[in-house]
């Protein structure tokens, strides 16, 4: 063995066990911050989750994605630490958006769960009611009006449904918004323009989770004016076959100057406040 190699060995050994050891950033694990809040716009492609970890050590669970995203949607919360959710909020019947939820119920213990008043006769909603009643949950109506939590530094309220019938399904999504000192989010589910028109109270907010996946049959300019944020995530899915976000939204946004992010492009996208400013954490 020549002399360099004989030296070379021990070193090469040591760097090998260094590299071993050393905690590498893996991208399935998701970042935690010191931030006392963060949400996680979960990627489901086509479909929606929001998963929110609130400043009072609560969780809340907004949509669970298709039904093929059950598991990714578990993983994640247990990949956050998260052991119970405390608020499970079903904004509509659609499968993109209660897809998910029995895998959800059956993995965590549950709080409250919340789903708009109306039915539909699918196998996807009928798992759900299945889930939820094995777990001896009753469903509590999601509509405008509801306070989850409401406290100086902390408010959750529905924004909506404020009708008992619709013609459209999306127009009976819960309408959720959460304000934490002085920052506010507002996720719209899939309501369109006309819920949009009914609400009268405070919609303004730093982070808006867009209406109906960026179709143009939601987020009105007038709307957009009243929310007025700073930030905007669409949860749209690769070359989805409805052309989401469809490019009157695409170019209200550019015009408005508010920077989006989307699942297709991004991926999962989280966001932190410490009740005076948001932040995408990197
Ligand atoms: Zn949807």
């Amino acid at each position: 063995m020549k002399k360099r190699v004989r030296f070379l060995l021990p070193v090469l050994v040591l760097l090998a066990i260094l590299a071993a050891e050393l905690p590498w950033e893996t991208k399935e694990v998701p970042k935690r911050t010191e931030a006392a809040m963060e949400v996680h716009f979960i990627d489901v492609g086509q479909a929606d989750c929001s998963l929110i970890l609130l400043p009072n050590d609560k969780t809340m669970l907004i949509d669970a994605g298709n039904n093929d995203d059950g598991e990714t949607v578990v993983d994640y919360l247990k990949a956050c630490g998260v052991e119970q959710i405390d608020y499970l909020i079903g904004t509509h019947p659609h499968e993109d958006h209660i897809g998910g939820l029995d895998d959800v119920i059956e993995s965590f213990p549950i709080g409250e769960i919340y789903m708009p008043k109306v039915q539909t006769n699918t196998k996807t909603f009928r798992d759900v009611l299945t889930a939820v009643k094995k777990k001896g949950l009753s469903v509590h109506s999601a509509k405008a009006g509801v306070v989850l939590s409401e406290s100086p530094e902390l408010s959750i309220t529905m924004l909506a449904p404020n009708k008992d019938v619709y013609v459209e399904m999306n127009d009976y999504s819960a309408v959720v918004r959460i304000t934490y000192q002085d920052t506010a989010f507002l996720f719209m589910g899939d309501a369109e323009k006309q819920s949009e028109n009914e609400i009268r109270e405070d919609v303004r907010a730093d982070v808006l989770k867009i209406g109906h996946h960026g179709s143009s049959t939601s987020t009105s300019e007038k709307f957009l004016r009243r929310v007025n944020p700073e930030y905007v995530f669409i949860p749209c899915g690769k070359d989805n076959d409805y052309g989401h976000p469809h490019r009157e939204i695409r170019n209200l946004l550019k015009q408005y100057d508010i920077t989006t992010y989307r699942a297709d492009a991004d991926g999962t996208v989280v966001f932190a406040s410490d009740g005076t400013t948001v932040w995408v954490v990197e």
